[in-house]
């Protein structure tokens, strides 16, 4: 491993200071949190910085809030803080579970949810859940703050939606509720996960009758996305629902970019699809 090249670390006061700092230094900047997948692709010579802006320092951005059916998320928040958090296990159990899966205790106590969007490692977990459970991303700049779906935060592998100076803040993530059904479910053999499958269940009647339906599929892609064309067979009788599975992981794989790389084949993928689908659906609603 090679040796890591001289920089320096900023410590912004504010999200609007440490802004206008990645602008002032341009391609020179970025963004620093944890630093576990920053660092290692600065010692790779992957990507190279002279200069680091320190977002864990900025008072408020590791908090946890909940207000107005939703949980806030600061950007700067560990996976560790997530899966400890007692609002976030109790308003959105099943993102506490997938947090409590992600990478060992070491990576989790340092690295951050907002690192983990921002930096779009294709094998990543929370997105994947992000999407089925309808979170929001703030985003904020010098220029002021917008609010985006998750799903346009993801744009591509190592890529994501935001624009020079801009800087992920807060993660909103609509609470749980009593007729809802969320489970995530990943394969993992090596250091990151083959696959990760997120479903989401809206059901009036403790899952005899499933109403509405949001699917998920990530690590298998360069991004993970949505598989809007296999939802409307995840709704109806769970008794019918269950035996649709398999068309339904069809189409999932159908339109999901499938790629070939050292986790496996497409084909492959295609198959743990099936499988993680039949076993996300059991956990989510067990018969
Ligand atoms: C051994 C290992 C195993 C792992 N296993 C898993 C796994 O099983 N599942 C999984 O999901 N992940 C896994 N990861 C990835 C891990 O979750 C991420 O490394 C971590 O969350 C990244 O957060 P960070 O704070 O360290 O980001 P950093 O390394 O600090 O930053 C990453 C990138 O995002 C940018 N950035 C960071 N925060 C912001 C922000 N708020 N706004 C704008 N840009 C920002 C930085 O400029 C940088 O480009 C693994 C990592 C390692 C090293």
């Amino acid at each position: 491993m090679t040796t890591l090249s001289r920089f320096e670390i900023h410590q912004p006061g504010s999200v609007a200071e440490a802004s206008q700092m990645l602008e002032h230094y341009g391609d020179q900047a970025a963004i620093y949190a944890g630093g576990t997948e920053l660092l290692l692709a600065m010692r790779h010579r992957a990507l190279s910085y002279q200069h680091l802006i320190d977002l864990k320092v900025i008072p408020g951005l590791n908090a946890i809030e909940a207000r107005d059916g939703v949980i806030e998320i600061g950007a700067a928040c560990t996976h560790r803080t997530i899966e400890s958090s007692s609002l976030v296990r109790e308003k959105q159990p099943a993102f506490a579970e997938l947090e409590s899966q992600v990478a060992n205790i070491r990576v989790r106590a340092t690295g951050t949810l907002g690192g983990n969007l921002c930096f779009a490692e294709p094998h990543s977990d929370p997105a994947t859940m992000l999407l089925v459970l309808g979170a929001t991303v703030r985003i904020q700049s010098a220029r002021g703050t917008r609010e985006i779906p998750i799903e346009k935060l993801l744009v591509g592998a190592y890529a994501n939606h935001l624009a020079p100076g801009e800087i992920l803040t807060w993660i909103v993530v609509p609470c749980a509720k009593s007729n809802h059904r969320a489970a995530y479910m990943k394969f993992q053999i090596h250091e990151r996960p083959t696959l990760g499958l997120g479903l989401w269940l809206e059901t009036p009647n403790g899952g005899r009758t499933l109403t509405a339906a949001r699917v998920a599929v990530g690590c298998v892609s360069p991004f993970p996305s949505r598989a809007s064309s296999a939802e409307a067979l995840l709704t109806g009788s769970r008794a019918k629902v269950e035996k649709r599975l398999p068309e339904a992981a069809a189409l999932i794989a159908d339109g999901a970019d499938l790629v070939d790389d050292h986790e496996g084949s497409a084909e492959y993928k295609r198959h743990l699809i099936d499988v993680f689908l039949r076993r996300t659906f059991h956990k989510a609603v067990p018969s």
